[in-house]
């Protein structure tokens, strides 16, 4: 049997060490961190072939770690234990960059076969960087750069933000922004999307100097391309 590299991520002292002994019983090779902090560490040696990462955490939380790998590139599979199992934690581990999601409590036969599969897969690298002009944006990490300097968003703005970018110059209605990115369709004379759509502007584009996104008067609006 092939031995498996496994970085347990758990503060639990009781869960880390029963994780630790069910796990070095099959022959794996097994590091636990009991911190978000020591967990990275670890993890940027790039000497584990799966990350087993609790989302409840003393100070950096499961899901930043997950964030802070990616944006790192390490790709490792990432399984995340949580004893929350609503779906937008799922949701949030699976953009932060995770591979896997098992709820607490789960059984050990299912935590193994969860892990086999994650290592016959092995790590997959991330959607690549979208970047127009001189902004640039992390799909995985759900970060945005202009230049060098991070710009921080909100989860709509970023939603929003990765529409445009996704196809500059195209113009998009209210109604398709809408639709998309608060996934209801509000009555059209919500001024959501206008709101959104300043606050944007005044992240990416006023403090730099810049007017990429545009208004398209009684259209809609669009993110232009300066570069093309
Ligand atoms: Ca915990």
């Amino acid at each position: 049997m092939v031995q498996v590299h496994i970085l347990v991520v758990e503060d639990e002292p009781k869960m880390a060490r029963l994780l630790h002994r069910g796990l070095t019983e099959r022959g794996d090779i097994v590091e636990v961190a009991p911190t978000g902090e020591t967990a990275v560490a670890l993890a940027m040696t790039g000497e584990f072939d799966v990350v087993l990462l609790d989302v409840t955490l003393p100070g950096m939380d499961g899901f930043e770690v997950c964030r802070r790998l990616r944006a790192a590139k390490v790709w490792a599979p990432v399984l995340m234990l949580t004893a929350r199992s609503a779906v937008e934690d799922r949701i949030r581990g699976l953009d932060a960059g995770a591979d896997d999601y098992l709820p607490k409590p789960f059984s050990l036969a299912e935590l193994l076969a969860r892990i086999r599969a994650l290592v016959r897969r092995g790590p997959v690298v991330r959607p690549t960087l979208v970047t127009i002009g001189d902004l640039t944006l992390d799909p995985a990490t759900r970060r945005v750069w202009r230049g060098e300097r991070e710009i921080a968003l909100s989860s709509k703005e970023f939603t929003l933000l990765e529409m445009f970018m996704r196809r500059p110059d195209q113009v998009f209605t209210r109604d398709r922004l809408l639709a998309h990115v608060w996934d209801i369709a509000y009555e059209s004379r919500s001024n959501v999307v206008d709101v959104y759509v300043r606050y944007l502007r005044e992240k990416i584009d006023r403090p730099f100097g810049r007017r990429t996104l545009e208004t398209v008067r009684g259209v809609g609006y669009r993110l232009r391309d300066s570069s093309r």
